[in-house]
């Protein structure tokens, strides 16, 4: 070209965030990983890692998130269909998903099973996160559907394989499922008691009592999972059921999807609005006790909700940092300008204190007859899904801006921060939201009463902490008495917001290094800090935390 004729050239950009391995470059995940599974083998991590953070994969991300899902109700001749048409890059993800093992194979393996999917999922969020949804929902229907054994025998094989295969066919033919969920209706999302939908009694067969539903929920995502729970009214009061797209015969389930929701996010996957006009449905559990035996379900999608958050936080603070370490201005790289370097830090540590909560609540998961973990399940289940989701959203926004401009554009997909950005807060709406959260923690902590063993049991997950820093052992001395009194509803989120601090702080202190525990303590605990990132004490160990959370 003639050089009178060129405008610019392009310099001082960032290069793209790719083929890196979202695990080697991640200290926080290496050492909490270390810490609650000493010596397990890091190759199938390294592996996953690497992919995750391909070139190749971040493409499918890309396209599953610009060609979003199309409903087709009816085929050209008016046939129902109800089918939900899909980029061939989300089936990819979602192959790779199943093909690592996230969804419902930890419950065909024993101890250490749900640490290990745990860091999986959160290195696959890094990836592309809302193909995770059914994902996720596999995951944490397993073990629910175990109260109806014929159903249970038939289809756990097949939610626990890693062979994926979308085909509407009957159970029995495929090489492996997903499952979904419907709770949600118009009039009442976070109080169930209030569905609707109802179940008439049709008959005995080999998968226990068949009813017939007729209803509708307003929110049912990944419609083209092979089988969901619902609930619905019976008289026996709410109770759940197991719903399957295609029945045993081959045959289309009445259910009936109405349109499907146009979403701030999360667009790679479909969510959807449903009919059930006379479904097949078999009951799981006990007759009106549906709302009990779906919150058992509900429990660990709560803990895929924290960890998909924290494996978002370490996407966007790695963006961050990747971006700030080659961008100069005002004669300096980014990450050398001492007010970016009070930002960066700041966002690492929160990222990293996310990353130690998800993955404690999974270590909870792994131990299901231990008392004391059964305890920690109870509490840090909605203290980790009600802080780490509440903490991402402000994170995304701030690592958004240390990318300037460009951190706000989409550019056809390529603005991996926007798609962060605007996934962030669905994690704490959905699955009980933030309210919803911190009365479960009232709830839970009421139930033990006075002299009380959660307090007992959290004082002992404190324990390795005392000591070691002034502001940690002053913030945690109040907190048997306020959890002895929990009463006050209005008191919930600080009380919720304070047991997460005091667990982050002490994970901290037992696999990150002094300085991010300092820190840490100083800042949250001690009250050194403001009400926006970028506000540590002139004194915190800045480059260290910066470089710990480099990612290359
Ligand atoms: C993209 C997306 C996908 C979804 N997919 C599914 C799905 O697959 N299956 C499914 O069943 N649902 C799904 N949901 C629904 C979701 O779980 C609900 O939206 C959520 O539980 C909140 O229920 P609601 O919308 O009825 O709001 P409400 O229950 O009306 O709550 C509104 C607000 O009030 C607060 N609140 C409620 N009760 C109290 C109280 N007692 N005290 C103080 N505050 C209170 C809540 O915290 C919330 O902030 C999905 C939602 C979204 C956005």
């Amino acid at each position: 070209m003639n050089t009178f004729a060129s405008t610019h050239e392009v310099d001082n950009q960032s290069t793209p965030l790719c083929d890196y391995n979202v695990y080697t470059t991640n200290r926080a995940l290496r050492d909490a990983l270390a810490f609650h599974l000493p010596g397990a083998d890091e190759a199938p991590r390294q592996a996953l890692g690497a992919s995750m953070g391909s070139a190749a994969m971040q493409q499918h991300a890309r396209l599953a998130n610009v060609h979003t899902p199309q409903l087709h109700t009816h085929d050209r001749f008016g046939r129902r269909v109800d089918s939900v048409e899909f980029h061939p890059s989300y089936h990819a993800l979602i192959g790779a998903a199943i093909g690592a093992g996230l969804h419902g194979t930890p419950w065909a393996h024993g101890a250490g099973a749900h640490v290990e999917r745990a860091a999986g999922f959160m290195m696959f969020t890094e990836l592309e996160s809302s193909v995770l949804c059914p994902i996720s929902m596999t995951y944490a229907v397993t073990p629910a559907l175990r109260s109806n054994a014929g159903v249970f025998g038939d289809w756990f094989g097949k939610l626990s394989n890693t062979a994926y295969d979308p085909r509407p066919v009957p159970v029995a033919q495929k090489a492996g499922v997903t499952m979904g969920m419907g709770m949600t209706e118009k009039q009442g999302g976070s109080d169930l008691r209030a569905n609707t939908t109802r179940a008439e009694f049709a008959e005995d067969t080999p998968w226990g009592r068949r009813h017939t539903l007729v209803g509708h929920k307003w929110f049912m995502s990944a419609p083209m999972c092979d089988a969901f729970l619902v609930l619905a009214q019976t008289p026996g009061g709410l109770s759940c059921f197991f719903l399957p797209r295609v029945l045993p015969d081959g045959t289309l389930n009445a259910i009936h999807i109405q349109r499907l929701k146009d979403k701030l996010g999360n667009k790679a996957n479909a969510s959807s609005e449903v009919e059930f006009t006379g479904a097949s449905a078999w009951g799981v559990g006990e007759e009106g006790r549906g709302v009990q035996q779906i919150l058992e379900m509900g429990t660990l999608t709560r803990l895929d909700c924290a960890l998909g958050t924290a494996g978002l936080m370490r996407q966007a603070v790695s963006l961050a940092l990747h971006h700030t370490a080659q961008r100069k201005a005002f004669g300096k790289r980014l990450v050398e300008q001492p007010l970016m370097k009070n930002v960066l830090a700041d966002l690492a540590l929160e990222s990293e204190a996310a990353t130690a909560l998800a993955l404690r609540l999974a270590r909870a998961f792994d131990r299901q007859h231990d008392p004391f973990e059964a305890l920690m399940r109870r509490v840090l289940t909605p203290v980790a899904k009600f802080w780490v989701c509440k903490r991402g959203s402000h994170l995304a926004q701030e690592a958004m801006e240390c990318l300037g401009g460009n951190g706000y554009v989409e550019e056809g997909g390529e603005g991996v921060m926007a798609r962060i950005y605007r996934e962030m807060p669905l994690n704490s709406i959905w699955e009980g939201a933030g309210n919803i959260m911190a009365l479960d923690l009232l709830r839970a902590l009421r139930r033990s009463g006075k002299g009380n063993d959660v307090a007992d049991a959290l004082a002992a997950e404190l324990a390795p902490a005392r000591g070691a820093h002034a502001a940690f052992d002053r913030f945690v001395a109040t907190l048997p008495q306020r959890i002895d009194e929990a009463s006050d509803e209005t008191d919930g989120r600080r009380l919720a917001q304070d047991v997460a601090l005091a667990v982050q702080a002490a994970l901290l202190r037992q696999h990150a290094p002094d300085f991010v525990f300092e820190a840490f303590c100083r800042s949250r605990l001690g009250g050194d800090w403001g009400h926006a990132f970028g506000t540590l004490p002139p004194a915190t160990a800045f480059d260290p935390i910066i470089a710990r959370a480099m990612p290359h």
